[in-house]
C-alpha cells in the first residue's frame, strides 16, 4: 500500500503549486459540479410556488391495478378516471409485444407502472468476490521502486464493493484526493444503500435475465435508464479520479474528472481497461481492442483546465526512435540523464535542457512542478519545424444559400439570425438576448468572412470603415476566382456594423431575385481559392439539390433502390469534383460545416455534399423536415454552437501504442492518406471522436503496462500551434478473465458502431444488421464459455459490465443508419457519418433516450438540492408499456427533444405547464420551440430540467417540438424512440434478448450456424490481424 503513496508524491495532486495545488477551499468548491439552472422569473419563489407543498400524490399518474381513482383534487392533473384493468406479470410480459406494434391513431390508454419498485433492486449476484486485486505494472524500479498495486486495487469493482460505491481506502489514499474536494476517499464514508443497490454485481458474476426456462421477464432485464440515473446521483457529489479508479463512469453521466496521470475518460475510453496478453486471450472474449478519442472534449466546471507547456524552440522532450512525447510514464534513471520510452523501452539522453536531478528512488525532483511528468492530458507549444504554414487565427468562411427555396421557407432568415447570434449573442444561457453588451465570441485573432450564392456567387468586402458592406458578383462559375484582395475577412468585432447590417438585410435583398437553383461545387471551390494562404473554416447553408453550374447534382434517390446494391451506391459518392475539393481542402487546413435543410422533404444528396464534411472533419446538420419558425431557434442555436466550440483546424493526428500492439484500424470522419500515415483534418473540433482500433504483434508482457498515446498536432482558433496529448494506461493480465472487470461499455458499444458505420458503403445493410447480432452473441457467449461458473445452462447470464450492451446494440439496429425497411438514403447516411463521428456520450443518448415523466415528478425534483445540486427525476424505460394515462414526457436522444402529451391530459398540468388559457391539447401551439416562461412550480421544474439536459449532450441543440397524442406527426417518431418495443422493423427488446439467448445456447452446445444467425453472413474471412474482427466477413 505505501507504494501507492509513492505515487503521490511523484506527482500528482498533493502540493504542486497551481494547476493541481495543494488544498484549497476556494478549489474544493469549484470542483463540484453544479448544473446550471435556468433563471426564474421575477419575484419567483421557490416556496411559494402555487403547488409548492402539496400533497406528494398530486402528480401522480394512474393509480396503481386495484385501487379505485383518488378523485380529482383541486389541483390535481389527472382528472378522474376508472381504473386500468389490473396489470399481472404475465400481462406486462405480453404488453412489450402488444404494444410494439401499437397503432398511433388509437387511443391508447395509459397503463400502470405495476412493478416500477423492481427495477430498484439489485440484480442478483450469481458468484462470490471476483479475484484478487491486480498489480499494476509498469512503473520500471528506477522510478516507482518495486511495481505497485495501485492501478486497481481501488476499482470498485472488486471484492463485491460496489461499482459505485465509495471504494475501500488505505491509509495512503486518504491524503490524496484532498484537493478536488473528493468526499469519497475518506475512510469514514461508507457506501450509502444507495450506491449499493447500484451496482451490486461483483466482477465475474454476471446477471441474470432470464429463468432456466428460457423466460425473461420484461421487469428484470437490465434497465438503461437505471444504469445512468444512480451513477448520476453519485457523481453529483464524488470525484472520477482517473488512476485510482479504472472503469470509467458511464458516458451519458456528467461527472468531473480528476486528472491523475492518466486522461479523463472524456478524452479517451478504452474498451477494456485490462488487457489480455495475447490475441488469443482476447479473441475469447469477442471483444474489440480499440481507443474511443475525444481529443478537444469539452470539460466540465470543476475539472482542471489543460496545461499549456511551452518548451521553446527545442519543442517537447520525444522519445527518439519512436517520437512518443514525454509523459507521465516515461521513467528517469542514471541520476535523471536518461529517460526510458513508456512505449518503446528506448533509453533516451535527456536534453541538457531538460534535466533535473531524481530523488534516492529515481523521481525527477521537479516532478511535482511538471504538469507533463504528473498529468495524462497536456498541451505543448511547438516551433516552428511543426508548422504547415505561419499559423494565423481561425477564418470562418460563411457561405450563404441565398437561392428562392432558402428564402421562401424562412431559412436563409434563421441562418442569418443563427450567424448574428453567434457572433455577437451573449454567451451566457439567455437565448433572448442578443444584443447584450459586447461580448467576444470569438478569440482575438479570429476572422469572418461572408459569401452568398445561387447561381451566381456574391462576395462582401466587410471593412470597418464602410457604410455598408460592398458586394462583389462572381458571374463566372465555370472558373470562380476571388475579386477582393481586402475586406473579405475582418475581425467580427471591429466590423460588428457593417456584418449585422448585412445580415439583416440579405434575406429582403434576395426575396426579389429568387435564382432557384443554387450552385455549390463553384462556390466551395471559391471558399477555398480564398482561404488557400491560411487554412479555416466554412460554414455553408443549403436549401435545395444544386442543379446548377460545375458540380449540378440530381435525384439519384427516387425511393425505388430500396434494399437493392443500387441503395448501397446511393449512401456514397463517386462525384469527382466533390471529392477532389474534400482533399484540396484537408491539404490546405480547411474544413466545412453543412447546414442542410429540405423544406420541402425533399432529396438533398447528402451522401455526396455530406463527403466533404466527413473528410474535411466537419459536420452535416440536417433539417429534413424544416419548418420556420419553429425549427429557427435550433438551426440558430447549432450555428451558434459551431462557431463557439472549441475548434481547431490544420490538424494531424497520431496514435502510438505500447510495443506488442500495433494501431490496425481507424474510424471516424477525416483523411487518412495511406495506412500508417497520420490521420488528417481540415478542422476538428470539441465533439469529434475517433475510434483507433488495435491488433497484436507479439505478446504482451503480463508484468508491464500498456500505454497509448494520441498527439492532435493543430492550430488553435487564436492562431497557436500545438500538440495535444493524452496519455491512457491499461494493465496486462495473462488470460482474459480479468479483464471483464474492466470492459468499458460505451467504448465497445461505439467501437463496434463506428466500425458498422464505416462498412455500409461496402455491404447490404441486412449483413450489417446481421454481423451486429452475431457479434453480440460472440461476447456473450465467449463470456459465458469462460467466465461464468456454475448457473444453469439454460440461464442467459450477462456480464456484470456489460448488462446493457444488448439493449445499446439493438437500438443501434433500430437507427436510421441501420434499419431494416424504408428510409431516405439522405437520413441514411447522415446518420452513419454522424456515428462514426459521435463521441461515446451522444452515442449514448442517440442509442437509447432519455425519457422524463413530468406530470408525477417530486416537488424537488428540477430543484436544486441542498448542496446545490440539481435534482433530477429517475428516467423511465423507453416502452409504452411505462407510459401511463394522462401523462407527459420529454423524450430526449441529444438529437431532438420531444414533448409527447397523452391525450387525456389533465387541464391544470396544461396550464401550469404552457400559461393560462391552455387547458386542452388543441390550443396549444404545435410549432413552439421552448416553454413560456411562467411562475409556476412545474414549468420551473421542467425548464430546469431542459437546461440540465441542453448541458449534458452533444453537438445538437436542445429545442423542444410538441407530439401530442393523436395531433402531432412528431408522435411517430417518440413511437420510434421507444426501442425496448417492437419497432422500426426490429424485436422488442425482450424478444431481442430471448433471440440472443437462444443463439447463446446453439453456441454452447456447439451447434450454432453462424450462417443461419447472420443473415448469411460468410465467416470464411479470417484473413484480418489480431482483432480485425472476422464478424464483419471479408472485405475489400
Ligand atoms: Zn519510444
Amino acid at each position: 500500500m505505501s507504494e501507492f503513496s509513492m505515487y503521490h508524491a511523484l506527482g500528482s495532486p498533493v502540493g504542486s503549486p497551481g494547476l493541481n495545488g495543494p488544498p484549497n477551499p476556494r478549489k474544493k468548491e469549484a470542483a463540484k459540479f453544479r448544473p446550471p439552472v435556468a433563471t426564474s422569473p421575477g419575484g419567483y419563489q421557490q416556496i411559494g410556488s402555487p403547488t409548492y407543498g402539496a400533497p406528494p400524490n398530486q402528480y401522480i399518474g394512474t393509480p396503481l391495478s386495484g385501487i379505485p381513482a383518488t378523485p380529482a383534487q383541486e389541483q390535481g392533473y389527472f382528472p378522474a378516471q376508472p381504473a386500468p384493468p389490473a396489470a399481472n406479470e404475465a400481462e406486462v410480459a405480453g404488453l412489450a409485444q402488444q404494444m410494439g406494434g401499437m397503432g398511433l391513431g388509437l387511443e391508447a390508454s395509459g397503463y400502470p407502472r405495476a412493478h416500477k419498485k423492481k427495477d430498484r433492486h439489485a440484480y442478483h449476484n450469481i458468484e462470490g468476490p471476483g479475484g484478487s486485486s491486480q498489480a499494476f505494472n509498469g512503473m520500471p524500479q528506477g522510478d516507482m521502486g518495486t511495481p505497485t498495486q495501485f492501478l486497481n486495487q481501488n476499482t470498485p469493482q472488486l471484492g463485491g464493493t460496489p461499482q459505485w460505491g465509495s471504494p475501500q481506502v488505505t491509509p495512503a489514499m486518504s491524503q490524496f484526493p484532498a484537493g478536488v474536494g473528493n468526499q469519497s476517499f475518506t475512510p469514514a464514508n461508507a457506501a450509502t444503500p444507495m450506491q449499493h443497490a447500484a451496482r451490486s454485481g461483483t466482477p465475474l458474476g454476471g446477471a441474470a435475465a432470464s429463468s432456466s426456462a428460457g423466460r425473461v421477464d420484461p421487469e428484470h432485464i437490465p434497465s438503461v435508464p437505471r444504469s445512468r440515473d444512480i451513477p448520476a446521483k453519485y457523481y453529483l457529489d464524488h470525484v472520477y479520479p482517473t488512476m485510482e479508479q479504472h472503469l470509467p463512469p458511464p458516458a451519458a453521466v456528467p461527472f468531473v474528472a480528476f486528472d491523475q496521470g492518466n486522461s479523463s475518460p472524456k478524452f479517451a475510453r478504452l474498451t477494456l481497461n485490462n488487457i489480455p496478453s495475447s490475441s488469443d486471450a482476447l479473441a475469447s472474449t469477442a471483444l474489440p481492442l480499440g481507443l474511443i478519442l475525444q481529443p478537444l472534449a469539452p470539460q466540465q466546471e470543476g475539472e482542471q483546465p489543460i496545461p499549456v507547456l511551452d518548451f521553446g524552440e527545442t519543442g517537447p522532450p520525444r522519445c527518439r526512435r519512436c517520437r512518443a512525447y514525454i509523459n507521465p510514464f516515461m521513467t528517469f534513471r542514471s541520476g535523471g540523464s536518461k529517460f526510458v520510452c513508456n512505449m518503446c523501452t528506448f533509453p533516451n539522453d535527456v536534453p541538457g535542457e531538460y534535466f533535473s536531478p531524481t530523488d534516492p528512488s529515481g523521481v525527477r525532483v521537479d516532478r511535482q512542478q511538471r504538469p507533463e511528468l504528473s498529468m495524462g492530458t497536456v498541451e505543448f507549444m511547438v516551433p516552428k519545424e511543426y508548422w504547415a504554414k505561419e499559423p494565423v487565427g481561425l477564418r470562418w468562411l460563411f457561405l450563404i444559400d441565398v437561392s428562392a427555396e432558402a428564402v421562401n421557407r424562412g431559412f436563409l432568415d434563421g441562418f442569418c439570425e443563427g450567424i448574428i447570434s453567434s457572433l455577437y449573442g451573449s454567451t451566457d444561457k439567455q437565448p433572448d438576448q442578443p444584443d447584450a453588451a459586447a461580448t467576444r465570441n470569438l478569440p482575438v485573432g479570429a476572422k469572418v468572412g461572408i459569401v452568398t450564392f445561387d447561381k451566381e456567387i456574391h462576395f462582401y468586402n466587410l471593412s470597418a470603415g464602410l457604410d455598408q458592406a460592398q458586394m462583389m458578383v462572381m458571374p463566372d462559375i465555370e472558373d470562380p476566382f476571388v475579386p477582393l484582395s481586402e475586406g473579405l475577412f475582418v475581425d467580427p468585432e471591429e466590423s460588428k456594423a457593417v456584418i449585422t447590417s448585412l445580415l439583416t438585410q440579405l434575406p429582403s435583398m434576395f426575396r426579389e431575385v429568387k435564382n432557384p437553383e443554387p450552385a455549390l461545387l463553384p462556390t466551395l471551390n471559391a471558399a477555398v481559392s480564398a482561404l488557400t494562404a491560411t487554412g479555416g473554416k466554412i460554414v455553408c447553408s443549403l436549401a435545395a439539390l444544386p442543379t446548377w453550374g460545375p458540380g449540378a447534382l440530381f435525384m439519384r434517390d427516387n425511393g425505388s433502390m430500396h434494399a437493392s446494391d443500387a441503395e448501397k451506391k446511393l449512401l456514397t459518392t463517386e462525384h469527382p469534383g466533390y471529392r477532389k475539393i474534400a482533399t484540396k481542402m484537408v491539404e490546405s487546413g480547411i474544413g466545412a460545416d453543412f447546414f442542410m435543410a429540405a423544406p420541402s422533404g425533399g432529396y438533398l444528396d447528402i451522401a455526396t455534399i455530406g463527403h466533404v464534411s466527413a473528410v474535411t472533419g466537419g459536420e452535416t446538420f440536417y433539417y429534413p423536415n424544416f419548418h420556420s419558425p419553429r425549427d429557427t431557434l435550433k438551426l440558430s442555436k447549432e450555428i451558434k454552437h459551431t462557431v463557439t466550440r472549441e475548434t481547431g483546424y490544420q490538424a494531424l493526428m497520431k496514435v502510438r501504442c505500447s510495443n506488442g500492439l500495433q494501431v490496425s484500424e481507424y474510424h471516424g470522419n477525416f483523411y487518412h492518406h495511406t495506412f500508417g500515415a497520420d490521420l488528417e483534418f481540415g478542422v476538428i473540433d470539441a465533439d469529434k471522436a475517433i475510434g483507433v482500433m488495435f491488433s497484436y504483434d507479439g505478446k504482451l508482457d503480463p508484468k508491464l503496462d500498456a500505454h497509448f498515446q494520441s498527439a492532435l498536432l493543430y492550430t488553435t482558433a487564436n492562431g497557436e500551434r500545438r500538440v495535444r496529448c493524452h496519455n491512457t494506461v491499461a494493465s496486462v493480465t495473462e488470460g482474459a478473465a480479468e479483464c471483464m472487470k474492466f470492459v468499458d461499455q460505451d467504448a465497445v458499444v461505439n467501437i463496434i458502431a463506428k466500425e458498422a458505420a464505416a462498412r455500409m458503403a461496402e455491404k447490404p445493410l441486412k449483413d450489417i444488421r446481421g454481423a451486429l447480432t452475431e457479434k453480440t452473441v460472440d461476447i456473450l457467449a465467449g463470456y459465458r464459455k469462460n467466465f461464468t461458473g456454475n448457473n444453469p445452462p439454460g440461464q442467459l447470464v450477462l456480464p456484470e459490465n456489460l448488462k446493457e450492451f444488448s439493449m445499446c446494440i439493438l437500438g443501434l439496429i433500430k437507427s436510421r443508419s441501420f434499419k431494416g425497411g424504408k428510409e431516405p438514403t439522405d437520413r441514411r447516411v447522415h446518420d452513419m457519418r454522424m456515428i462514426k463521428a459521435m463521441g461515446c456520450l451522444e452515442l449514448s443518448l442517440y442509442l437509447y433516450p432519455r425519457i422524463l415523466s413530468l406530470h408525477n415528478l417530486d416537488e424537488k425534483d428540477g430543484f436544486p438540492n441542498e448542496n446545490g445540486y440539481l435534482r433530477m427525476p429517475d428516467a423511465t424505460r423507453a416502452s409504452y408499456s411505462q407510459v401511463e394515462e394522462g401523462g407527459v414526457y420529454i423524450v430526449d436522444n441529444g438529437q431532438m427533444c420531444l414533448l409527447w402529451i397523452h391525450a387525456q391530459v389533465s387541464p391544470n398540468l396544461l396550464e401550469d405547464l404552457f400559461g393560462e388559457g391552455n387547458t386542452t391539447l388543441k390550443q396549444l401551439d404545435a410549432f413552439q420551440s421552448t416553454l413560456p416562461v411562467l411562475e409556476t412550480h412545474l414549468n420551473a421544474q421542467v425548464r430546469n430540467i431542459l437546461q440540465y439536459l441542453e448541458d449534458a449532450r452533444g453537438s445538437k441543440a436542445l429545442t423542444l417540438q410538441l407530439a401530442r397524442q393523436n395531433l402531432d406527426g412528431a408522435e411517430y417518431e417518440f413511437a420510434r424512440l421507444l426501442f425496448e418495443d417492437r419497432n422500426n422493423e426490429a424485436q422488442s427488446y425482450v424478444d431481442w434478448l430471448v433471440h440472443v439467448h437462444r443463439h447463446i445456447q446453439l453456441e454452447l452446445a456447439g451447434q450454432r450456424k453462424k450462417e443461419d444467425s447472420g443473415d448469411g453472413l460468410a465467416h470464411s474471412a479470417s484473413n484480418f490481424v489480431g482483432l480485425r474482427t472476422p464478424y464483419w466477413g471479408s472485405s475489400s
